[in-house]
């Protein structure tokens, strides 16, 4: 083959490659935000594939997550760094308080920003459609155990400090509607069928959302409560 024969097919070959890259830059910065992991989270947008992934980057990066919160619209108090327990083991930094976000709670919600983002999420792309498809009446108020409390996990005396110790970690008793029924973990997980149907779909949804998400199908000892935490090990059950 002629050299000039040669460098017209190198040619051609560098042409199409180059449009193939440009092609994908421009069909990656046209993705909409939640399916680009390469994208920052946005609070306001719905749950897509890699929503999941951007949630693992806030995690790790403090500054992004109050951001995140900052560019939505829930309202938070941050709260002061704190260590406590004998060695200083439990504690949390970076948190909020949840002063307005779509349900009231219960209680006061102290948590830490990727969980309070999460809850946020979860709240209106989880909750909010799962009560429109198998509830007669919208969801008014969740229904919480607790967050921030300093003991290992089941609150055994030894092992693995809870996620709970570092308010990274919520536990959910059940979901107060606007026509005043409470449907609870307790006792909806295996009652009425659209109940627990609906349980089931909070539990699902949180898990494209949160990093563990524990119900009763988990231990007897979840048989009361959805435990919702944003820790490193990812656990959907
Ligand atoms: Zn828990």
């Amino acid at each position: 083959m002629p050299w000039w024969k040669r460098a017209a097919i190198v040619a051609a070959v560098l042409v199409v490659l180059s449009f193939a890259i440009w092609r994908g830059a421009v069909w990656v910065r046209e993705l909409p935000p939640e399916q680009s992991p390469f994208r920052s989270l946005d609070l306001e947008r719905p749950v897509g594939w890699a929503t999941a992934m951007q949630f693992d980057r806030i995690r790790s990066d403090p500054p992004a997550c109050a951001a995140a919160l900052d560019a939505s619209r829930i309202v938070v108090t941050p709260i002061e760094d704190r260590r406590e327990g004998a060695d200083g083991q439990c504690g949390f930094s970076n948190a909020v308080t949840l002063d307005e976000s779509h349900y009231p709670y219960s209680g006061a919600v102290r948590a830490t920003c990727p969980l309070t983002a999460a809850l946020y999420v979860w709240e209106r792309e989880v909750v909010a459609p799962a009560a429109a498809q198998w509830l007669e009446s919208p969801v008014v108020r969740i229904e919480m155990i607790g967050t921030y409390v300093c003991r290992n996990i089941y609150g055994r005396a030894e092992g693995r400090l809870s996620e709970h110790a570092n308010a990274n970690a919520i536990d959910i008793a059940g979901f107060r509607l606007e026509n005043g029924r409470v449907i609870r973990i307790l006792g909806g997980w295996t009652g009425d069928e659209a109940d627990a149907a609906f349980l089931r779909a909070v539990r699902d949804g949180g898990c494209d959302v949160f990093r563990g998400v524990l119900s009763p199908d988990y231990n007897a000892a979840h048989a009361d409560h959805l435990h919702l935490d944003m820790g490193p090990y990812r656990l959907c059950r």
